[in-house]
């Protein structure tokens, strides 16, 4: 029989290390597939600068087009900040405050835009959740209920400190693929005012070329000189292991949602490979 003291000892893998070192051994030893929880959840970013604060005209279209699908689909809609994040973005790090700081000013905005959104699909089920409301998410989609959230990961104060300035790096592009990642889904799709990526910001330059597929690593290389993702996004997507693809669609051209929701390519697909 076991002694009393050898009872309180529960095998674990990664008792014998600091993490630090374990973790990479550990992970190499991952040689079956994780279980993804909840793969068929269609996550949406509704862009704040992008959609939200061009109002009516852009939003009620995009509204139709994800109420129109959503007895088929299930839909995660996750919200973006916008100008009013960058205004607080702007006054508090001419006040020198630190990125944590930041990170939780800007992220009163997104939940605004997501309770918005909220009330104008509340009879068709929309309903607010909180970022740790995941798993009410089957019950959610049971009921027929278009969960909204913000797209701002709840780092708040323990944001990373950024390189070369105070804004934080991980906004909500970032968090809607952690959000992708943690739920076992493929694809993130970031409703935008754009048609995906081009070669530069086709609003500064009209000649800009539209890229249709790139892989994160090759994006990585072409150093373009700005991007419709956060740029932490195509590093994270090569750590991967649901979350291997984005798709940016131009949510201001009607038909895309749905396409997109139909797996075509609209737009540009970021891979991770
Ligand atoms: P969100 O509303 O989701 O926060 P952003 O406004 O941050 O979206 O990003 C979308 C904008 O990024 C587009 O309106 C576009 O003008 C700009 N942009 C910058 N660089 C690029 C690029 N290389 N390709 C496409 N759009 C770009
Ligand atoms: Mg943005």
């Amino acid at each position: 029989m076991n002694s009393p003291h050898e009872r309180r000892k529960l095998p674990s893998r990664l008792a014998d290390s600091a993490l630090t070192t374990a973790t990479d051994s550990a992970s190499k030893s991952f040689d079956y597939t994780p279980d993804a929880m909840m793969p068929d959840v269609k996550v949406f970013k509704v862009g704040g600068q992008s959609i939200m604060d061009r109002g009516r005209e852009a939003v009620f279209p995009i509204l139709d087009e994800l109420v129109a699908a959503k007895d088929d689909h299930k839909l995660l809609l996750c919200c973006g900040g916008g100008t009013r994040a960058r205004h607080v973005y702007a006054v508090a790090s001419d006040l020198e405050l630190p990125t944590g700081l930041l990170a939780a000013l800007g992220g009163y905005v997104p939940r605004q835009n997501a309770r918005m959104l909220q009330m104008l699909l509340a009879k068709h089920g929309g309903i607010y959740i909180m970022n740790d409301d995941f798993e009410k998410l089957p019950l959610y989609f049971r009921l027929g209920c278009i969960p909204i959230m913000t797209g701002m990961p709840p780092f708040g104060y323990w944001e990373k400190p950024s390189e070369g300035g105070r804004i934080p790096e991980n906004r909500t592009d970032a968090g809607v693929f952690l959000t992708a990642e943690a739920l076992g889904v493929k694809r993130a799709i970031f409703i935008k005012d754009e048609a995906g990526l081009f070669e530069d910001d086709p609003k500064k330059n009209k000649a800009a070329k539209h890229i249709p597929r790139i892989t994160a690593s090759e994006l990585e290389k072409s150093d373009l000189p700005d991007m419709i993702v956060e740029r932490v996004v195509v590093t994270y997507l090569q750590r991967a292991r649901f979350c291997t693809e984005l798709q940016i669609i131009n949510g201001l051209e009607r038909g895309m949602i749905t396409r997109a929701l139909k797996g075509e390519d609209v737009g540009t697909i970021i891979t991770a490979k």
